[in-house]
């Protein structure tokens, strides 16, 4: 179990201008010690931290140091950190630290490998920045993850692509994938409302999304999140962009939509067809609130169906005599598949 402590923009510096949290620039500021000490009291048995919300890395040594102090009465149910931070600025005594405060695992943000979008974005790093990052930290032990974003400005596929390229050349621990929303209040909010920024519709926001998430299955790397929950954000404050609180399950359901589609088009079945799965993937195939099972009514394929102990994200297609076996990959198969691991 993961118990997540939140440090709203702690060790951030410049923000970045889809970012809206309260500004913190000293633990010193709030009395973060007693808001941990709740948190971990609130836990029972042995647990690992999670620091998000903030970059870890621009902590001067002393209040990294500080940072730690506040678990060490808890040292002995603590069974190690991870951590989520930008990949700047590389610091090796910050890296000791962690080191001898057992984290196992970085995550790091990383938007885009596009460095104008990165630069609009005021990031303050690069993707070469982010690339010496994860070199230097797998050299020195950590498991490092990857955030990655979707739908931002100017984004084209040839973005998404080159994102889906660097995770599979990186092979992270795992990535997590975020769709941009616009919050009110923040620098994006403005270009927004002054019509100088136009997100793309969510539908294809949620396909980008797909195909960063099926290049990197492919790859043997993980997806353990996707798009904000409702925990993370302050709906009220959403004025663009691409949140929906099922985002993850509308991209997994979407991916498999895709993947039928694409064999039932390939094979030119129509009609009733029988769709033989694992029970996991029943909600993938018939989609949010049925989505998918109306999508396909709309193509004339009425879709039953039935389980067995086939692998996950796989299936068998049964329309008359005929019986094609698929998997998720095959909607996007000829892009995805030019990705090389
Ligand atoms: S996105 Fe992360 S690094 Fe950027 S301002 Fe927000 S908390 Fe800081």
């Amino acid at each position: 179990m993961i118990v997540p402590i939140f440090l709203p923009h702690l060790g951030c510096g410049e923000r970045c201008t889809y970012c809206d949290q309260d500004i913190i620039t000293d633990i010193g500021e709030v009395n973060l010690e007693a808001r941990i000490a709740g948190v971990l009291a609130s836990r029972k048995g042995s647990f690992e931290v999670g620091l998000y919300g903030g970059n870890i890395f621009g902590l001067t040594p002393p209040v990294l140091r500080r940072l730690f102090s506040c678990f060490y009465s808890e040292k002995h149910r603590i069974t190690g950190f991870r951590i989520s931070t930008k990949p700047v600025p590389l610091n090796p005594e910050v890296i000791e630290i962690l080191k001898g405060n057992r984290v196992a695992i970085i995550e790091l943000g990383i938007p885009t490998f596009n460095d104008t979008t990165l630069n609009v974005l005021n990031r303050g790093h690069t993707a070469e920045d982010l690339r010496r990052a994860v070199s230097v930290l797998k050299s020195e032990g950590f498991g490092v993850a990857l955030q990655v974003m979707t739908g931002l400005p100017d984004e084209t596929m040839a973005d998404i692509r080159e994102t889906a390229e660097n995770i599979v050349c990186l092979a992270p621990s795992y990535i997590r994938i975020y769709p941009l929303v616009v919050l009110a209040g923040t620098r994006l909010a403005d270009t927004f409302t002054a019509r100088r920024f136009e997100p793309i519709f969510f539908e294809e926001v949620v396909e980008r999304t797909v195909f960063i998430y099926l290049a990197a299955l492919k790859a043997g790397v993980k997806t353990v999140k996707m798009g904000l929950t409702d925990n993370e954000v302050i709906k009220e404050r959403i004025i663009g962009g691409s949140y929906h609180p099922a985002f993850g399950s509308i991209v997994k359901s979407t991916a498999f939509y895709l993947a039928v589609m694409a064999n039932l088009s390939k094979h030119s079945l129509h009609g009733e067809v029988l769709v033989t799965l694992n029970g996991r993937d029943i909600p993938h195939l018939i989609g949010h609130k049925r989505a998918n099972l109306k999508r396909f009514r709309e193509r004339g394929v009425l879709i039953t169906w039935e389980t067995s102990e086939r692998p996950p994200d796989t299936f068998v297609l049964a329309c008359g005599n005929k019986a094609i076996d698929g998997d998720i990959f095959d909607g996007l198969d000829p892009a995805v598949s030019a990705i090389d691991g």
